[in-house]
Parts: C-alpha cells; structure tokens; sequence
C-alpha cells in the first residue's frame, strides 16, 4: 500500500529516525534483525531489502537463500533510548516483517507466515482469537565480568511489599519502558520465587500479541542489562522453587462478541469453548514440544510448583492444564497454563489456535471438569478419572508432535522438519552428558 508507505517514510524523516530495524524470528524463536540506514528506508519500507537466509537458524535450504523483509507498517515503532550511547547514536525505529521468498510468496518456514495461516483459519470459521499472555522470569545477578548467574538479589515471594528492593525498582523501569512503547500494562508483580517476576499487558489478537511478546522479551531484557542484571526466561532455573511459565488467557470473538459466554449453559460457557477446550487437552501432548520448547522446559512441568502436568481443566484448581479464570461475559476466557516464556510466540499461538480450532471442527467433547487439586491425587484415581500426563522429557515430545498430524499440518512440513531435528540434536547432545547429579549420587557408591 504506497500511501501507508509514504505515511511511514514521512514519520521516520519527522521524528529524524537513523536507523531502521527490520526484524522477524528464526523457527526457535530467536529474535533477528537487519539494521538499515536513511539512505536505504525508501527500499526497505517497500519490502526490497533482502538477507541471507541461510544465515537464520532453521531456514537454510541452500535454493531458497535470498528472502525478502515485508515490513508489517502496523508495527512502526520509534524505540526509546535504553543507554546514553543509544541516544547519542541517534534515533532508532523498527517494524516486524514477514519473510518472502524473491518471487514475493510467502515463505513456509517463517513462524509469522505459520501464525498468519491459522489466523486465515479461524477467520473461515468467522473466528479471531485473543489472548492475554502471563509471561513469568527472574532477575539474576551477574558476576563481576558480566557473566549469567542464578544469585538473585531479593528474597521477597508472592505480592511482598515491603521493602522495595532492587528487583522491585528494576522491574518498575521496565514497566516505564514498555509503557514507552505502547505496551497497556495490566499488572506486575513479584511471583513465588525469589527474583521471579511477572508482568501482564492486555490481550490482542494472536498476531498482535505473538508480535507483543517478541517484543516484551527484547525490553525486558535490555533494561535488565543496563543496571548489570540478567533477565532470564528459562522455565526453571532454580531446582526446588516455582519456574517460570507463560499462561495464555485464550478466547475466541465472532462480530464483537465473545463466542466463550454463554449465561445459560454449565459453567457460562457456551458449546464452542468446550469444543476449543476439548481441542487444547486432545491435543496438549502433540503441541506440547512447541509451547515447551526446550530440555530444561520439562524440569517446570513437575508435580507441585503450580505448573501443570496432568492433562485435565477445571474452573477453580490451577493444579490443571486449562483453567476457567472467574470473570465472565466478555471477559470469558480459558486460561492455558502450559506454555512456557522460552517457545517461539508466533508457533506457540498457531498451535494452541490450530488445537481448539480441531476441537470446533471435530466437535470433540471436553471430559469432566475436576475441581480437586489432582498433584494430590493417587495414580487409581487418576486413572478412574482417566487423566494422562504430559510427556515428561523433550524427546518424548519431540515424538507425541510427529504422531500428531493436526498440530504437525499446522506447522507445515519445513517448519516441522527443521525443528524437530534441531530438537533432537539438543537432546541427544544432553543425554550425552554427565550432570552433576549423576556424579552426586553415584560416583562414591557403585
Ligand atoms: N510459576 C507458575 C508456573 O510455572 C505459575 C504461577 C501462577 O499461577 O502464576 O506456571
Ligand atoms: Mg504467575
Ligand atoms: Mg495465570
């Protein structure tokens, strides 16, 4: 669209932007970005600038090396300064692209095509999806040389007050940075470990909000950095205390309203967020590896640190995978617990929209709701209730993801081919190696 090009050639030259970042995410969901000058903003605001995709992990096919950067104008962003140098650098605005192939079709194996082909999904159905992300982290310290640790510096738990300490500040300047960039903050707050935190900004739309959490995870991170912190997204950093998750509030709207109300039926909720829930716990194995990304995602999703494991819903227990927060109306919602803060934003919706979509079409019936907390259950009685778990590791959802044809027909089959055998190699390099565990418990006694 030229006049939405002109529109935004005419800002970066009012708000005199130096340079303008391109950026988009390789299929693990690392963060890329190619940085032009004024000189070539005309170009790049038209979608001509072009990389070496096989440079970007997870795109390489050697025929398909030049790609096209489609900025997205919708996501023009001035930056704000995040250090004296960066002011003194001069101004720096960015745009998220869709990756295009030099014919100028979309490219398969970009996450944002995969997202955007779910969307086009769910819209047939006269569905958009909203989701309100709770993305978790902690604040480490970092040594003297301005390496990683796992030392945090504050010992306060859930909702503490009192005293304000280091954290506490940090996580305000981050909070005044993300405001800074449009983000709505709906809250933030310290969570059950030491140095974890939490902040909450209001849902949007799964493009939106893929996009959104791409650029949380950039801010938060930057501002950590610049007062000498580490802002870590690992799920479980810390063995023995809460880890990190990445709940998303999902609900699905039709011409305005929310299609999840309905006062009438069990619960409020209508027949489709049965269907969507049924669609979420049928297919919660199969998708897990993708909202789950990483070997240690699986030290999280462990009985008794409020992260789930078992493969059931309930409205009031957060012992369970999908949980009906108490707000209803337009605000009825399912809140998915199991993703974790480490997976690709943009993979992660498409396969929790493509899983609740499934369960619409297949007009799959939710099982019972349980009430009860299921970490204290029995293994007979979780049977009784017929409640399977999660797989436990990577490599077992490495193969619950190529058994599960919806979810792998959703990722397409380069995005699916690329993954899991970069996930394979991650996990065969680990059982390759030999933790401090084993040498604790077995050097001295065998
Ligand atoms: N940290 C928990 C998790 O790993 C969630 C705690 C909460 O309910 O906010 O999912
Ligand atoms: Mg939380
Ligand atoms: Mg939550």
């Amino acid at each position: 669209d030229p006049a939405g090009q002109q529109q935004i050639l005419a800002r970066l030259q009012q708000e005199n932007i130096r340079f303008l970042r391109l950026q988009f995410t390789d299929i693990l969901g690392g963060i890329k970005n190619i940085e032009v000058p004024q000189g070539q903003f005309a170009k790049a605001v038209r979608g001509e600038v072009m990389f070496d995709g096989s440079a970007v992990e997870g795109f390489t096919r050697i025929e398909e090396s030049d790609m096209l950067l489609q900025p997205d104008l919708s996501t023009f962003l001035v930056l704000p300064q995040f250090s004296r140098e960066e002011g003194e650098r001069g101004k720096t605005a960015r745009m998220i692209c869709d990756v295009r192939l030099p014919d100028g079709t979309p490219f398969e194996g970009d996450p944002r095509q995969v997202l955007r082909r779910q969307i086009e999904r769910a819209a047939q159905l006269g569905y958009t999806l909203h989701c309100g992300p709770e993305p978790e982290f902690f604040l480490f310290e970092r040594s003297p040389e301005g390496a990683g640790t796992t030392r945090t510096n504050d010992q306060a738990g859930y909702f503490d007050l009192a005293p304000i300490d280091r954290g506490e500040r940090i996580r305000r300047e981050i909070t005044n940075k993300l405001v800074e960039m449009g983000f709505e903050i709906e809250s933030a707050h310290h969570e059950v470990a030491p140095g974890q935190h939490e902040i909450d900004f209001r849902y949007a739309d799964a493009l939106r909000t893929a996009d959104n959490i791409a650029t949380f995870k950039f801010a938060v991170k930057r501002v950590a950095l610049e007062h000498g912190l580490l802002a870590s997204f690992l799920p479980k950093p810390v063995a023995g205390t809460n880890g990190s998750g990445m709940h998303c509030h999902l609900s699905l709207f039709r011409d305005g309203q929310n299609a999840f109300a309905d006062p009438d039926s069990e619960y409020g909720l209508s027949r489709v967020a049965q269907q969507f829930i049924a669609g979420l716990l049928e297919h919660a194995s199969g998708m897990v590896a993708i909202t789950n990304p990483l070997v240690n995602s699986y030290k999280r999703l462990v009985p008794g640190f409020e992260a789930p494991i078992n493969i059931a819903w309930s409205t009031s227990n957060r012992s369970a995978l999908v949980r009906i927060p108490a707000k209803r109306g337009n605000s009825t919602r399912a809140e998915f617990r199991m993703p974790d803060p480490s997976c690709n934003p943009y993979l992660a919706l498409a396969v929790m929209l493509a899983a609740g979509l499934d369960g619409i079409e297949q007009n799959l019936e939710p099982p019972p709701a349980i009430q009860r907390n299921i970490f204290r259950m029995t293994v007979r009685e979780k049977r009784h209730h017929k409640i399977r778990e999660l797989p436990t590791n990577l490599s077992e959802a490495i193969e619950a993801l190529e058994r599960d044809e919806v979810i792998s027909a959703a990722l397409g089959d380069h995005v699916l081919e690329h993954f899991a055998e970069a996930k394979r190699q991650e996990w065969n390099a680990y059982s390759a190696t030999v933790h401090q565990w084993e040498l604790d418990r077995y050097l001295d006694g065998v």
